[in-house]
């Protein structure tokens, strides 16, 4: 078989994680990033920077590949849709835009009967007063938020209006849930009724903020199966093809939420890498470049950390790892606060 160039958009930490897959299946990798110090050309055949709206660049881009994938939710949909038109994008544009949009997204997983948090879109400040209901909740911009960015924890509607906000620009707010747990559940689906899925991985954040990922995760049988169903539910739904990660929540009561869908593969599946014998990046590449589908095997339970900042400094420092650790470092050139910078799975 010829060999599969494959472009991926974005280069940030899990851009490179997807090129080391695919350096492994002898798949190359053409990266196509905004920031010329992305981390992820360290790891690619190729690397292109260039504005996700330049039309220049990115038919430079295109006419170098077979396929296109991503890494990130939030590419313009016009990019993604015009490069469709030469060069197959998977996960499909219609899903990335569905996504990426939080209202959307709340949409399509009640429609599957799939409860989330209630939520409501607010538009204009005249709309504050009737919002009761939804507090205390969290104000989210609909579109553009990760890693916390773009949220506003709020007790009362004074709160509320007292923000110096532009309401136009597109809001949503969310009930707040009292959390018990988060879990997420990652998936690739290769076609029609043809998955990889691992098992549920518990999470813990701090300032909203992935800090820990660990399996097994502490959940009783019917979360475990819940979550896995809603997870396949949705990808075949969507038609998905790659790696999807659904993140849930669970209240103090063991109900079980779908927080939101990540396109993409995900943070909180790091630990696949160690931890099983093929990761959430490896499938990913098997199943846009549509390779052999191989049954996931569970080498080791594990736990993951981020470092965070200047966290980092003292793993670049440390000489030695006991035998099951794994240190990965994103090779970001600046240190900054709250920066995922690398982490250390251990297999447990
Ligand atoms: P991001 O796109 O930044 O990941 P999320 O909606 O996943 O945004 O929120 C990040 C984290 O904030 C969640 O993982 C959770 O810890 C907390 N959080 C967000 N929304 C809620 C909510 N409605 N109730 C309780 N906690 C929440
Ligand atoms: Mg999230």
């Amino acid at each position: 078989m010829s060999e599969i160039t494959l472009g991926i958009i974005g280069g940030g930490q899990l851009g490179s994680m997807l090129a080391i897959a695919a350096k492994k299946l002898n798949v190359k990798t053409v990266i196509f990033c905004d920031d010329t110090d992305a981390p992820a050309q360290n790891f690619c055949n190729k690397f292109i920077a260039g504005s996700y709206d330049d039309k220049e660049k990115i038919s430079e881009f295109i006419n170098q590949v077979d396929l296109v994938t991503y890494e990130f939710e939030n590419i313009p949909f016009d990019t993604l849709n015009e490069i469709n038109k030469l060069k197959t994008v998977l996960p499909k544009p219609s899903i990335n835009r569905l996504i990426q949009h939080r209202l959307a997204e709340k949409d399509f997983i009640n429609k599957l009967n799939i409860r989330t948090t209630r939520y409501v879109s607010i538009e204009k400040k005249s709309e504050i007063d009737a919002l009761e209901d939804f507090l205390p909740g969290i104000l989210k911009t609909t579109t553009l938020g990760y890693d916390g960015k773009g949220q506003f924890p709020i007790n009362s509607s004074e709160e509320l209006s007292s923000l110096n906000i532009d309401f136009s620009k597109g809001y949503i707010l969310e009930k707040l849930v009292k959390l018990k747990k988060e879990i997420s559940i990652i998936i690739t689906r290769f076609s029609n009724n043809k998955y990889e899925i691992y098992e549920p991985i518990e999470n813990t954040h701090e300032d909203q903020i992935l800090k820990y990922s660990k399996i097994p995760a502490e959940i009783n049988d019917k979360i475990f199966n819940q979550s896995k169903d809603w997870a396949m539910l949705i990808a075949e739904e969507l038609k998905y093809v790659g790696t999807l990660c659904v993140e849930f929540f669970i209240d103090r009561n063991d109900n079980l939420y779908v927080n939101e869908i990540a396109p993409r593969v995900h943070n909180s599946g790091h630990l696949t890498i160690n931890a099983f014998n093929v990761s959430q990046f490896e499938n990913h590449i098997r199943a846009v470049c549509s390779l052999e589908q191989i049954p996931l095997k569970k080498i080791s339970n594990a736990k993951m950390i981020n470092l965070l900042g200047d966290q980092i400094t003292h793993f670049r420092n440390k000489q030695k790892f006991n035998d099951n650790e794994f240190f990965f470092d994103y090779l970001k050139k600046e240190i900054k606060e709250k920066r995922k910078m690398g982490h250390v799975t251990t297999l447990l």
